[in-house]
């Protein structure tokens, strides 16, 4: 039988905000344990929470860039639990009125075609403490600095049809968030994860099968590989006559597979009630008005420009603005040299892959992009060929000097003195009658031989287009 997946995902952001949603605790990661939670992060009797204005704004935010719906007003409610890591015995979170509503984002199809992907809602809620099992020999650590930080949780409709479109999803989200700085989307300290709900169903089938829950995915290759695993997972069940239980999985890398955490919980078992010690949050109008005027150019809107304005292929402006800091990256490139194309692909080629080859983000590239400008600079007035330019970018990268200084130092200026290079394409002809006699009988090939060989005795420093001319002409002569 043919199987089709369905996948929405959870998406937990830490909001950036210095102090907590609730109180005036810093949210700097990495601090002692316990340093950072303050009786209100507790929960401890006699204190209130305060809402922080900044989570609303970047919340409102987050809407306007998935052109959702912003709520006039929405309403903090308690969800209760029982967790080590959860002392005040429950989760203040938005549950029937969250923040923003109806939502929308899409994602580029592998066919090259665009797909949108709903947007149900996302709430404001605070992050939970942590526990430790590091170090504890058989005993869990408690730390509490997270407690109260500031999560936007983000959830989509169940519109995903593969692990690749929930990657590409989860990749335009995190973008997304970066764009707007209201997140800085660490995935490793936890400020960006995922939780997957994933099923199958015949394909065809109208109603959706019964979903597991993978949680905590902190990475997008986490989520393609849980994905993947619980999908041959639950299609192996249902075709050997079983049924998937509803319930929430533990993604292990180590194993790549998902197991049994818990039987998953019904709403009802949290027993939300609205916090009876935080106002409604009440949105006027002006106020959305004024964070729309200050938002930022997003990633679909900067693609488009990079499409029109610079001629690049819609391939290209696509990887090209997946950050901000990559897209700022290039523009001041092409800004700096006036070859948006050949900015375009520089930035896309050798300069991504030195930063993955060193392991580094763009913002600590040892090369700036006015030292990157100048390198192809000297690529268009003919100073150094293409292949040399790489030579130089290289020694630029391990710190070297700018592209003139190394150019210099290491005798690269290209060769375009024309009576130099007719000197050794003379030496080369000289050389090999043998190939030249080839050549002459109709043997075209050959032609890559002496282009071969003369720019071999200038070490690559001829200009190309020039050694191909010439070349021909005293081939034939
Ligand atoms: P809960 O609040 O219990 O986690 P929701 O109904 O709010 O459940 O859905 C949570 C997520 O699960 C959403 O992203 C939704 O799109 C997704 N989802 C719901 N039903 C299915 C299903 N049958 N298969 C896959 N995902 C689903
Ligand atoms: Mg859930």
């Amino acid at each position: 039988m043919e199987w089709e997946t369905v996948i929405g995902l959870e998406i937990h952001a830490q909001l950036n905000t210095v102090s907590k949603i609730f109180s005036g605790a810093a949210t700097a990661y990495g601090a002692e344990p316990n340093r950072q939670a303050c009786a209100v992060d507790l929960g401890l009797p006699g204190v209130l929470p305060v809402l922080n204005a900044g989570v609303v704004e970047k919340a409102v935010m987050l809407g306007l860039a998935i052109d959702a719906r912003i709520a006039p007003r929405s309403v903090f409610a308690r969800k209760n639990y029982f967790y080590p890591d959860l002392p005040k015995g429950y989760q203040i979170s938005q549950y029937e009125l969250p923040i923003v509503a109806e939502g929308h984002l899409d994602i580029d199809r592998e066919d090259g075609g665009r797909k949108r992907i709903g947007v149900t809602r996302a709430h404001l809620e605070e992050d939970a403490g942590k526990s430790l099992h590091e170090g504890f020999a058989a005993m869990t650590g408690i730390d509490l600095n997270r407690a109260g930080t500031p999560l936007v949780e983000i959830v989509s409709e169940p519109d995903l049809r593969s692990a690749k479109e929930a990657v590409a999803y989860m990749k335009k989200l995190h973008a997304l968030v970066r764009y707007l700085g209201i997140s800085d989307g660490n995935m490793q300290e936890g400020s960006f994860r995922c939780d997957a709900n994933v099923s199958v169903r015949p394909k065809g089938q109208q109603a959706f099968g019964t979903r597991t829950e993978i949680k905590n995915l902190n990475s997008f290759r986490f989520v393609e590989r849980a994905i993947n695993f619980e999908v041959e997972r639950q299609i192996d069940l249902l075709e050997a006559g079983g049924t998937v239980v509803q319930e929430t999985r533990l993604y292990d890398p180590d194993r790549d597979e998902t197991r049994s955490m818990r039987s998953k919980e019904e709403a009802n078992d949290y027993r939300y009630f609205p916090d009876p010690d935080l106002l409604p949050v009440v949105i006027h109008p002006e106020f959305v008005d004024a964070i729309r005027g200050r938002l930022p150019e997003l990633p679909d809107a900067k693609r488009d420009r990079f499409i029109s304005e610079y001629g690049l292929s819609a391939y290209d402006a696509g990887s090209l603005t997946a950050s901000r800091e990559m897209a700022d990256y290039f523009e001041a490139v092409a800004a700096g040299c006036d070859a948006p194309k050949l900015a375009a692909n520089w930035v896309m080629g050798e300069f991504t892959a030195a930063l993955n080859r060193s392991e580094l983000v763009v913002e600590h590239s040892p090369v700036p992009a006015g030292a990157l400008a100048q390198l192809l600079v000297r690529i268009q007035d003919e100073t150094i060929s293409g292949k040399i330019a790489k030579e130089v970018f290289e020694a630029m990268w391990a710190g070297e000097g700018d592209a003139d200084a190394i150019i210099d130092a290491r005798g690269l200026k290209q060769i375009t003195d024309t009576g130099a290079i007719d000197a050794i394409i003379d030496e080369v002809i000289a050389a090999n009658p043998a190939q030249v006699e080839q050549f002459r009988s109709g043997k075209d090939k050959v032609f890559g031989f002496f282009v071969g060989q003369v720019m071999k005795k200038t070490r690559g420093k001829a200009n190309p287009a020039q050694v191909n001319e010439r070349l021909r002409t005293r081939l034939q002569g």
